[in-house]
């Protein structure tokens, strides 16, 4: 007998049919004796409505209280599971983050969970209960609501399995595992059959929106063993493992990852002195943006250009923060651009082999894509491109690092 995790995703719960669909799969597995804890997601859309009503209100609407009304997605989605195991004889009680107690920081919208308190849970099971329990939110040490960023159901399911110590936590969706990249824009991607903590991470990271990239830092921190299912069709999914296969079998890239989330701003004709990236950077930490790319120009004429990339959200606050900037060092001018996407090839297998980056620019090269910044790590390589050529540098990619399945009857 075994305790699982199963996190079933917006679209599993999108609709009254799908969750008894969901309470058949349930019921299966409590009939074969594993103990179960289920969480969910809100139905598909439902968040994006709740967030929608709150701005319809306040275009930046108060954090605090945008958690009490998008946590409540997740609250119709468990009591209506819990009714459909009920009318199928299995016994079943929904809670809230609250109820259980996922006590989490107070960073309202994005708040990280620090503590799971397990007793009832672990009661209800011992009673032979199935426990339904809202994804995404939780509760500070005030008792105010919290939430933990999109997504963020994904990361409940993993600190729940982390906190009962379960021996899997299964994430189903409606893929059947992770692919190569995103099958919706490659329809040739290919399932993978394992990929590692540290990959997914890199691919969560870079864009990759199948797992929030809290729940994969959960998995690896508390090793999780953890998988992606299709939620209506059976199959094996994609396990992320720790170990790294043998590298003879090691494919170089594993997987394609991108992302249309950022901007990027330029800072022309600055000054070259000692700690300019500073007098640039210090003004936008300072208000609170991350910034994610940095490229500083080799100096000509005694100045110098510098450019970054912010999250999109963020661009018109680190625009005008810039200009302040500018004003102050005597820069030329400040330029932005927010049509851009980043592509990203991820592997462990580049450890051992020179020439990937070289490869990935060849094939963007050959498809006239300019390349307008670089950034590489251990295991990746990302490139900002012009955001119209993203679908076709992330196809041309995906042939270049012989990921396309094989066609039928090849
Ligand atoms: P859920 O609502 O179940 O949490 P999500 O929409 O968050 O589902 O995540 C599943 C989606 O992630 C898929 O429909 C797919 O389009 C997208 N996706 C992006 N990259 C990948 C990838 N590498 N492998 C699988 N799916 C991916
Ligand atoms: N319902 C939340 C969202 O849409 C959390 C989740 O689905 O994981 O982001
Ligand atoms: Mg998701």
């Amino acid at each position: 007998m075994a305790l699982i995790v199963q996190k079933f995703g917006g679209t599993s719960v999108g609709s009254i049919e799908r969750i008894e669909q969901v309470a058949d799969k349930v019921r299966k597995f409590r009939e074969a004796g594993d103990d179960l804890v289920v969480v969910l997601s809100a139905m598909s859309g439902e968040t994006n409505r709740l967030i929608d009503l709150a701005k319809q209100i306040n275009d930046q609407p108060d954090p605090r209280e945008l958690d009490v009304i998008v946590s409540t997605g997740e609250q119709v989605t468990i009591a209506l599971l819990a009714m459909a195991l009920i009318k199928r004889g299995v016994p079943a009680v929904s809670y809230t983050g609250n109820q259980v107690r996922i006590l989490t920081d107070n960073s309202h919208n994005k708040a990280r969970i620090l503590q799971i308190d397990d007793h009832k849970i672990r009661s209800d099971l011992k009673a032979g209960r199935v426990v339904v329990v809202a994804g995404f939110q939780g509760v500070d040490e005030n008792g105010n609501i919290t939430t933990l960023g999109r997504g963020g159901s994904d990361t409940t399911g993993v600190a729940l399995a982390a906190a009962l110590k379960a021996d899997e936590c299964q994430i189903y969706t409606d893929v059947d595992g992770v692919y190569t990249t995103d099958p919706r824009v490659v329809p040739q991607a290919q399932r993978l059959e394992k990929i590692t903590f540290e990959e997914m991470l890199e691919m969560a990271s870079l864009g990759s929106k199948v797992l929030q990239i809290r729940s994969v830092e959960f998995a690896g921190k508390y090793n999780v063993p953890l998988r992606v299912l299709h939620s209506f069709k059976e199959g094996p999914g994609t396990l992320i493992t720790i170990d790294e296969e043998e590298s003879m079998e090691q494919p170089i890239i594993s997987g394609i990852a991108f992302n249309r989330d950022e901007a990027k701003l330029t800072i022309r004709g600055v000054p070259d002195t000692p700690g300019v990236a500073f007098k640039i950077l210090g003004p936008i930490s300072a208000a609170n943006i991350e910034v994610d790319m940095i490229v500083q120009n080799v100096a000509h004429d005694n100045t110098t250009d510098f450019t970054f990339t912010v999250h999109r959200n963020e661009y018109e606050k680190a625009l005008s923060v810039l200009e302040n900037t500018a004003k102050e060092i005597g820069a030329r001018e400040v330029i932005g651009d927010t049509k851009i996407a980043k592509v990203s090839i991820v592997g462990v297998g580049m450890r051992s082999h020179a020439g990937v980056a070289s490869r990935m620019f060849e094939s963007l090269a050959k498809e006239s894509i300019n390349i307008q910044m670089i950034s590489t790590s251990e295991i990746k390589v990302s490139v900002v491109i012009e955001e119209k050529y993203l679908e076709l540098a992330v196809r041309a990619l995906h042939t270049a690092f012989e990921l396309d399945a094989p066609r039928k009857g090849e």
